[in-house]
């Protein structure tokens, strides 16, 4: 990874020059500036990547700094293997395709926006014509009713009395009647958008490519299930799942045969992990956890044992590819006096140490 830094000047000063470089040098400035111009635009597309459906930014900004390695290091383009020559083709497909997404998904949001704010001002605007409709009449009513009390007939009085109160009193029940209705309207919308809120707040907590808990999930959950853990004396395990080797995977078959693998390893883990409250979380990268709040060890070493075996007997296909796949994991148990931290830095210590005993396997760790 390389680190962020600001202005394209400073930016590319530590990479490594492209290998047709020299060539361009002797062909003049220019083409060279204008790679490092096109590097300097994606790693700040990249930067400034923001989730949009399906795509997260993560994974939009990790494409742009291979299409900059690609630029300016000769790594190979993204999903092509071998050849070092600047892909520009490539590059504009890409921008261009991840421009459209991201054009489409603001046009559907500021139109969601408006449709409702319009339903609004349309429930509103009803409301307030409907209003002057019957003040109008009751306006008419007792205008007629003042004009009936300046004149001496009793009859023509006693008759637009009748008919201002019935007036009134229709106009009162309409109004009623009308309120009742925009109450319950009002009821099923709060109710909708109480739905759509829960969903968004699902959204926002899951990971866009395994639908798993994202890590922000994971953070409050483990220090939930600590802090509740600990104070009800219940056993609480955690597991952390590191994929093995699998910068192979991406450099062999590509980044997307790496993304079907990451996903096809997330249902792996929901299965070994099929209960309710077994809180199954991609912790980032190739990283997976799963929090098992009312197991220890004992149960949840066996389980880890049981999805490394499961993990290595997939079948994994991509294009044609079998592509295999082992996986390293650490247990650790929630112990007396630990906090969220400590509990992750032992079951990331028995990670460390499955990876080291020689990886596909895991360990539970010793107290
Ligand atoms: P080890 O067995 O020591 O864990 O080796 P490793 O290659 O798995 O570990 P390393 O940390 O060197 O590399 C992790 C790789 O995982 C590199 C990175 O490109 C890849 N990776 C991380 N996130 C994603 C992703 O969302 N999609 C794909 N395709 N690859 C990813
Ligand atoms: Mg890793
Ligand atoms: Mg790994």
């Amino acid at each position: 990874m390389f680190r962020e830094r600001r202005g394209p000047n400073i930016i590319f000063r530590d990479w490594p020059k492209h290998g047709k470089e020299a060539e361009r040098d002797e062909s003049g400035e220019d083409v060279d500036e204008a790679t490092r111009t096109v590097a300097s635009f994606l790693e700040a597309y990249g930067r400034h990547a923001f989730d949009i459906e399906q795509v997260d930014s993560k994974a939009v900004r990790r494409q742009c700094e291979a299409w900059v390695r690609h630029f300016l290091s000769g790594d190979p383009a993204p999903g092509r293997r071998g050849s070092a020559d600047p892909d520009w083709d490539g590059v504009q497909v890409f921008v261009g395709r991840h421009r459209r997404r991201e054009q489409v998904y603001v046009h559907n949001s500021m139109r969601d926006l408006r449709n409702m704010i319009w339903d609004f001002i349309q429930g509103i605007s009803q409301t307030v014509s409907e209003d002057k409709q019957s003040d109008g009449q009751v306006t008419e009513r007792l205008s007629r009713l003042k004009q009936a009390v300046q004149r001496d007939s009793i009859e023509e009085l006693k008759k637009e009395v009748v008919e201002a109160v019935q007036t009134i009193g229709e106009a009162i029940e309409l109004r009623q009647k009308r309120q009742r209705s925009q109450m319950l309207e009002l009821g099923q919308k709060l109710r909708q958008m109480r739905c759509e809120l829960v969903e968004a707040r699902q959204k926002m907590s899951s990971d866009p490519l395994t639908r798993l808990y994202n890590r922000s999930a994971f953070d409050e959950h483990l220090k939930r299930t600590a802090d509740l853990c600990l104070f009800s004396g219940q056993p609480a395990s955690l597991i952390m799942l590191d994929a093995d080797h699998f910068k192979n995977v991406n450099d062999e078959f590509g980044h997307q045969a790496g993304d079907a693998v990451l996903r096809r390893l997330a249902d792996c883990c929901v299965r070994a992990f099929p209960r309710k409250s077994d809180f199954v979380a991609r912790y980032g990268g190739e990283e997976f956890a799963v929090i098992v709040s009312d197991a220890g060890v004992g149960v949840c070493g066996k389980l880890a044992q049981n999805l490394v075996r499961a993990v290595g007997e997939m079948q994994i296909e991509h294009e044609g590819n079998r592509i295999p796949l082992t996986v390293s994991i650490g247990v650790a148990d929630l112990m007396p006096g630990d906090s969220a931290e400590s509990w992750l830095r032992r079951a990331d210590q028995a990670l460390y140490r499955a990876k080291s005993e020689g990886r596909n396997r895991a360990v539970v760790e010793s107290r």
